[in-house]
């Protein structure tokens, strides 16, 4: 029977996902399942790890099913995979020591702010091209081996760390091997992107042994054949990938320069740098596009904290509006917001503001502003915050883009997109399959099991649905921006950090 289909399981925060792929790109099924979140204490996230694997697993039975094909057609399977959420399990029995703590979880805090205490900050930042923080794993394996008591354990190599993607291959792949991929790795805080290995030196700043690491592999690469128990045959396992990396290769971004934005519950843009790491100045973060044949591409990310979630902020908080998708007619039912801008920085500012601080501001309002002016102004600040990332990567890559590519729920929103690319002054690309990180999971497997060439190949899968392109002139546009300047001051001026 011939081999052609390729099968993406997307492991995200809330729930595991697979979808089944055409050779050409096109979904054939898709099938998720959600998954409990645990808080145990405020500002703490974890997931238990069994979840993880029932949910992936139930998911792929079921969307290979709703496909009707059967597991020996299908010619590789890709991984990609929420990032940096740490696992510790048990070498011989594969059970894991804890929960998975997930990435947004701020218990390990302190640990960063000893580090940067300690002056290491920059002996990070230099090394592992990101900023100190919580989110990577780095501090949040530190604290379980803390907490368990696990470091002497964990230096006999009877326990194992790994992201999501680890130790889902740990635990469908045939032989067990104690594997990630290197975009998995540069969101740890431990390996180093010059050398490609884990470092020496912030393994013992952190003071994490080497043995409970895992091997580090190229992207695409096949790592293994997934356990007859899953599907019923063995099929190659092809691709470990973060989330964002994989969708920056399904929105076919294999140039530098080439850059794409996720419009979810926040943005989430990257940029392909090329094959040289570089530092950012705007504090954006420097990470591992992907890893083929041992040939690093890297990239620039950046992240808006509030995208979709101001529109969940109108409709739950302000109840503005009934649905997201009304955002839209509401926001067309007015000429311009007269002047006002909002600017929600209700978690603080990221790239290339960066404060902790900065808090929501609603500027410029008259007697006369409406809500749907608000709603309007809403819709701008996302592509207003998404301008200032856009700008920071080309200002510090020395090149712009010669488009954005764009995904996402709010991507669904034509006139946030139309208002995107007049802002931008950069033509807006949406294609027409939005699930690119299952895309680009399923297609960094293609490429490893020999359905395609080359990335080249790849991108030719990728089709256009849609073209935004600018349409406003360059003194309103300049006005526009002047206005949203303006706008942030005040946020940061209220905060304190604008003085
Ligand atoms: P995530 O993966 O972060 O959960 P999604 O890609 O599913 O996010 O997108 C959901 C987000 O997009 C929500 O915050 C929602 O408010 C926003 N959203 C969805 N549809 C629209 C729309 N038509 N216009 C504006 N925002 C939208």
């Amino acid at each position: 029977m011939n081999k052609r289909y390729l099968v993406a399981l997307d492991q995200g925060t809330t729930s595991s996902r697979a979808v089944v792929f055409t050779p050409e790109g096109d979904i054939m099924a898709a099938s998720s399942m959600e998954f409990k979140q645990h808080y145990p204490h405020p500002g703490w996230v974890e997931h238990n790890p069994d979840d993880i694997l029932f949910s992936q697993v139930e998911s792929l039975r079921a969307a290979v099913r709703q496909a009707g094909i059967s597991a020996s057609e299908i010619a590789a399977i890709g991984i990609t995979n929420q990032r940096e959420t740490t696992l510790l399990w048990d070498r011989a029995t594969g059970r894991p020591v804890h929960n998975a703590i997930v990435w947004q979880c701020r218990r390990t805090a302190e640990y960063v702010e000893k580090l940067k205490q300690a002056g290491h900050d920059t002996t990070i930042r230099e090394k592992t091209g990101l900023v100190p923080d919580a989110y990577f794993s780095g501090t949040k394996l530190q604290w379980l081996l803390d907490h368990l008591d696990a470091r002497e354990r964990a230096a006999k190599g009877e326990l194992c760390f790994g992201t999501v993607d680890s130790y889902l291959a740990w635990h469908l792949v045939k032989g067990h091997p104690h594997v990630t991929d290197a975009t998995n790795a540069s969101r740890t805080m431990l390996f180093n992107l010059h050398t490609q290995q884990w470092d020496k030196e912030l393994l013992a700043i952190m003071d994490i042994p080497e043995q409970v690491l895992p091997k580090v592999v190229d992207t695409s690469r096949i790592i293994g054949m997934l356990d007859e128990d899953v599907l019923g045959a063995p099929i190659p396992v092809g691709a470990l990938v973060g989330d964002q990396h994989a969708a920056l290769f399904g929105q076919a971004c294999v140039h530098p320069g080439d850059t794409k934005n996720t419009y979810g519950t926040g943005c989430f843009m990257l940029m392909n740098i090329g094959d040289e790491f570089r530092l950012s100045q705007s504090g954006l973060l420097t990470t591992m596009a992907w890893r083929l044949d041992g040939k690093p591409t890297y990239a620039f990310e950046g992240s808006v904290f509030m995208g979709g979630a101001t529109i969940q902020w109108l409709r739950d908080e302000l109840k503005m509006i009934a649905t997201a998708a009304d955002s839209e007619p509401v926001a067309r039912s007015v000429p311009d917001t007269g002047g006002a801008y909002l600017v929600p920085a209700f978690t603080g500012l990221g790239a290339p503001h960066w404060s902790m601080y900065a808090r929501g501001t609603l500027v410029g309002m008259t007697r006369g502003t409406s809500s749907a002016q608000i709603v309007r102004a809403a819709l701008e600040s996302i592509a207003y915050q998404s301008h200032d990332l856009l700008s920071a990567m080309a200002r510090d890559a020395g090149q712009t883009p010669p488009s954005l590519k764009v995904d996402g729920g709010a991507s669904a929103n034509r006139f946030l997109m139309q208002f995107q690319t007049d802002i931008m002054n950069v033509p807006i690309l949406r294609p027409d399959v939005l699930e690119t990180t299952a895309l680009g999971a399923a297609a960094l497997a293609g490429l490893a099991a020999g359905v395609y060439r080359s990335p080249e190949d790849v991108a030719r899968i990728w089709h256009l649905d849609r073209e935004f392109t600018p349409a406003m002139s360059q003194k309103d546009r300049d006005k526009a921006l002047a206005g949203w300047q303006r706008a942030v001051r005040a946020a940061l001026y209220w905060a304190g950090d604008g003085e």
